[in-house]
């Protein structure tokens, strides 16, 4: 330990990786210079000094200015981890954020992406025995620490995007500090992008703070006159004059999903005409897009005939806001919207609705136009002049942005972990036989606990291998967990039409196992997933979840098992196990097209993308979505009897209120 920064300058300088023992490529030189002029490397001696003589450290600095790359590195040459064996981790909110940045830092070092660097997300874990710095979500390291209570595996932990305040990490504050204490080895860094330090120093024992300053540009703000009927319309407008009227520069333009973000690159895409001599590249950002998509928005901007210098238009979700940095924005277009996690505690259903950003996510996002230029202007575009302030079009009045909520509020206080909703987990938990009625942790929870997945998919997964059926749930388990795997329908009639060949009567789980079953047996995969519409992404996503769900299952001693399509126990055992897992989530007839949910006597019905046409007497249910309309989606046809056998206590009529439901069930029980 107790490197000097000198000492780290003079090792990074070479010839010899110390990480690899291999010498270093040119390519390394390159982005060492580049990194030395980020603003965080003017603070690397002073950092170094408070590691040494503290267990905790909080950093605030603007985007860009080198935090999540540089100082995980710092740590590197500090902590010198090939040698200890413990390695130092580093959170992100987001997965988009920890693989670009692994990838990033893997270069700067030196290093194969999975090697000495690496990262872990959900159902990707992209680390070998080697790796020494492992940048990873929050969420990842929360369920580590339930298996290692003492995050033994770490040195360090680094807390990067803090501000954005998500559950999972304002959890794992409260985690390491408890670590730390035990521990005294352990190093912990909080890092913000905003000046609201004072929170974080306060918790972690009056913790010593570093502040960054960025290089920033003055920024120009313009508002709307009026109001925007449609902010997706006015956001392409935007685009398309500062293209035809501005200075040099590249475009960030912020949207809410997935969907509004590809509607829009095509329109502008189409817009701009393929005369025009200065090209323009259009690049959506979101976090479910493929990585290697992803990474396209850092690459330099396209040149045109005779070397003329085009741009590029970033269309993203907020994970462009603080989470990622890219080179080179001259210009931002902020809708003022996103979309935000919100919990109805009424029907127990998580969803993402788009509403209004607060002042603290408006300013963050007008920053990412005046700044990081004079990194950029190092690399390949060294003759480029961009202008000396950058703009912000925010489409909405100034009287608008006058009226956003200041902060928005953290997840933690936004979330079903309030004492009421807390009471109703551990209910479920206790229903599904993870917790016994003292609370304690039964063989079956501690199995459950095993699988990075919902209790209700954990639990049927663990019961499909006494069902013999166990090799159906896992890929049932992998489809529900990976992206939808139907490409987007222009209308339902449609989507059930394509499914029509790989229908299964009993609903709309085993038409998934079928369908991937049917691409499992394809030689040419993408082309038969174009023929019939099915994301072909989503499918090779659930195939890699199903290897390792089968992984998990295996080494905790559970079988791989199933029977043959033609033996009538086929479909009833997977639905027995799916059972297992989702009787709470079970709905009945009560007429015409209209069911009630048990759990919360909603009044839904079925989605018309099901294969389902019409309600049966009792079915379960993967979703709940709240439209317009309440509906379930992925829903699939069972017996009474069966929800009655697998979860007795659940399915007691005096709970029911009166429905025909409760009176199948009545009658039911009394006859047993
Ligand atoms: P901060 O965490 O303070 O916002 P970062 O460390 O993420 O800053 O970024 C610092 C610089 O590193 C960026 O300005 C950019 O030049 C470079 N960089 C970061 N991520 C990538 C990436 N995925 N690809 C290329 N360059 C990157
Ligand atoms: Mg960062």
């Amino acid at each position: 330990g107790a490197t000097t920064s000198s000492q780290a300058f003079e090792v990074e300088n070479g010839p010899i990786n110390p990480f690899t023992s291999n010498p270093f490529s040119q390519g390394y030189y390159d982005i060492l210079n580049r990194r030395r002029q980020l603003p965080v490397f003017e603070q690397r001696e002073n950092f170094l000094q408070m590691v040494h003589s503290n267990q905790f450290i909080v950093i605030v600095g603007e985007t860009g200015t080198g935090k999540t790359t540089q100082i995980p590195q710092y740590l590197l040459y500090d902590l010198l981890p090939h040698l200890s064996q413990r390695l130092i981790a580093c959170t992100q909110p987001r997965r988009v954020a920890a693989t670009s940045v692994a990838q990033r830092v893997a270069e700067e070092l030196d290093v194969k992406l999975g090697e000495e660097v690496g990262y872990s997300i959900r159902f990707e874990d992209i680390t070998t025995p080697r790796t020494m710095l492992k940048y990873m979500t929050d969420g990842v390291l929360l369920r580590e620490a339930m298996g290692d209570p003492f995050l033994e595996k770490y040195q360090a932990i680094v807390l990067d995007e803090a501000h954005e305040r998500t559950l999972a990490t304002d959890i794992l504050m409260g985690i390491v500090k408890e670590i730390a204490s035990v521990r005294s080895d352990l190093k912990v860094i909080i890092m913000s992008a905003t000046l609201e330090a004072e929170k974080f120093r306060k918790y972690f024992n009056n913790a010593p703070v570093i502040e960054i300053h960025g290089r920033t540009y003055p920024v120009q703000m313009h508002y709307a006159r009026e109001p925007t009927k449609d902010y997706v319309q006015e956001a392409i407008k935007t685009v398309t004059s500062i293209r035809n009227n501005e200075p040099p520069g590249d475009i960030l333009v912020f949207l809410t999903g997935e969907k509004e973000i590809e509607d829009a690159c095509r329109i502008i895409r189409s817009r701009i005409s393929s005369s025009s001599s200065v090209p323009l590249a259009v690049l959506p950002l979101y976090s479910i897009l493929p990585p290697q998509m992803q990474q396209l928005v850092f690459d330099d901007p396209p040149v045109g005939k005779n070397g003329v210098q085009g741009r590029k238009c970033i269309v993203a979700t907020n994970i462009a806001e603080s989470s990622i940095t890219i080179d080179g924005i001259v210009y931002v277009v902020d809708t003022g919207f996103a979309k935000q996690k919100v919990y109805h505690p009424r029907i127990r259903v998580e969803s993402l609705l788009v509403g209004p950003i607060s002042k603290a996510s408006a300013k963050q996002r007008a920053g990412r136009a005046g700044r990081t230029r004079p990194v950029n202007a190092n690399s390949i575009n060294a003759s480029l002049i961009l202008p000396a302030s950058g703009k912000c079009y925010r489409l909405y009045t100034e009287e608008a942005h006058e009226q956003l909520e200041e902060q928005s509020c953290p997840e933690i206080l936004r979330s079903n972990i309030a004492p009421e909703t807390l009471m109703r987990a551990l209910e479920s938990l206790n229903y599904l036989g993870a917790l016994d009625d003292d609370i304690n942790l039964t063989h079956i929870g501690q199995l459950m606990s095993q699988f990075p997945l919902s209790p209700e998919l954990s639990k049927m997964i663990i019961e499909s291998d006494r069902l013999g059926c166990s090799d159906d749930i896992i890929i049932i388990a992998a489809l529900l967990s990976a992206p939808i795997i139907f490409a987007k329908e222009t209308s339902s009639v449609d989507a059930r039409f394509r499914k029509r060949r790989f229908v299964h009567p009993d609903g709309d789980h085993l038409t998934m196992l079928n369908i991937f079953r049917e691409y499992k047996k394809q030689k040419s995969r993408d082309d038969w997933c174009q023929e019939n519409s099915f994301n072909s992404r989503s499918l090779k996503a659930a195939e890699n979840i199903r290897t390792q769900l089968a992984e998990i299952l295996t080494r905790n001693g559970l079988k791989l098992n199933r029977r043959s399509i033609q033996d009538p126990l086929y479909s009833i055992n997977i639905r027995k196990a799916l059972i297992s897992g989702f009787f709470m989530q079970a709905a009945h007839r009560e007429g015409g097209p209209i069911l009630l949910t048990c759990q919360d006597n909603q009044a839904v019905t079925i989605h018309p993308t099901s294969v389902l046409s019409e309600p049966y007497e009792w079915v379960i249910y993967n979703e709940f979505v709240l439209t317009t309309k309440n509906f379930i989606r992925t829903v699939t046809k069972v017996e009474l009897s069966w929800l009655i056998e697998a979860a007795p206590r659940y399915f007691d009529p005096q709970f029911f209120p009166q429905s025909r439901g409760r009176k199948q069930l009545a009658a039911l029980t009394r006859r047993r």
